[in-house]
C-alpha cells in the first residue's frame, strides 16, 4: 500500500501478530541478494521467481507466499529466522521524514536518533490507544534495530504461533 492511512506509533496501544496470514497473500516479497542466497541455498531455486531485475518469493495457489503454512487454524511462516527484511518489518514502516505534513505524531527517539514510525492499518494485530510500556520499550526498539540491520532474530516482533514445518 502507499503512505495514506498509515497509523503513527503514538496512536497505538500495542501490537502482536495474531497469525491471521493476511500479509502473506497477494504481495510479492522482494529479496535482497543475501536473502536470496540464504533461501535458495536451503530450499532450492524453485521457491523464487525473477522479474524486472529483482528476485521475489514465489506465490502459491491463491497468491499465497510459498512459505506460508496452515497450522492449527492459523497461518505461519516456515522461514521464520531467515524471513526477508520486508516480512520482519511488517506492519511497521520506518521513515527518515514524517509522512504527514501536519500533526504528525510518529517521531520515535532511539538513542538520540529520530525515526518516524508508522503501522500499516491492514494488519489485524494493531490495538489503537495510548502506547503501552511494552510497545515503547520492547517492540519499537526491536523494530528499529531490525530496520537498521543491528538485529537479526525477532523476539518481540513475531507471532508466538511458530511452526517450523518446512514447505
Ligand atoms: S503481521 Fe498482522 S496481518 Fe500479518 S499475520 Fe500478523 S496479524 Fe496478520
Ligand atoms: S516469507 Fe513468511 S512472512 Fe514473508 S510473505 Fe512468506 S510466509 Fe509471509
Amino acid at each position: 500500500m502507499g503512505n495514506s492511512g498509515l497509523i503513527p506509533w503514538s496512536e497505538v496501544h500495542s501490537w502482536a501478530c495474531v497469525a491471521c496470514g493476511n500479509c502473506c497473500v497477494g504481495y510479492r516479497v522482494p529479496l535482497k541478494t543475501d536473502e536470496y542466497i540464504r533461501v535458495a541455498n536451503k530450499y532450492g531455486y524453485n521457491v523464487v521467481e525473477f522479474g524486472l531485475g529483482k528476485v521475489y518469493l514465489r506465490l502459491n495457489r491463491g497468491n499465497r507466499c510459498i512459505f506460508q503454512q496452515p497450522s492449527q487454524g492459523r497461518w505461519v511462516c516456515s522461514l521464520q529466522n531467515i524471513k526477508p527484511l520486508a516480512c520482519k518489518l511488517f506492519p511497521f514502516r520506518i521513515h527518515s521524514k514524517p509522512v504527514y505534513k501536519r500533526g504528525d505524531t510518529s517521531a520515535f527517539n532511539y538513542y538520540g536518533r529520530t525515526f518516524y514510525v508508522y503501522l500499516d492499518p491492514d494488519c489485524k494485530g494493531i490495538q489503537v490507544g495510548k502506547p503501552s510500556r511494552r510497545f515503547r520499550t520492547q517492540i519499537l526498539p526491536e523494530i528499529i534495530q531490525i530496520g537498521m540491520g543491528e538485529r537479526y532474530k525477532q523476539k518481540f516482533t513475531t507471532s508466538k504461533y511458530i511452526s517450523w514445518t518446512p514447505p
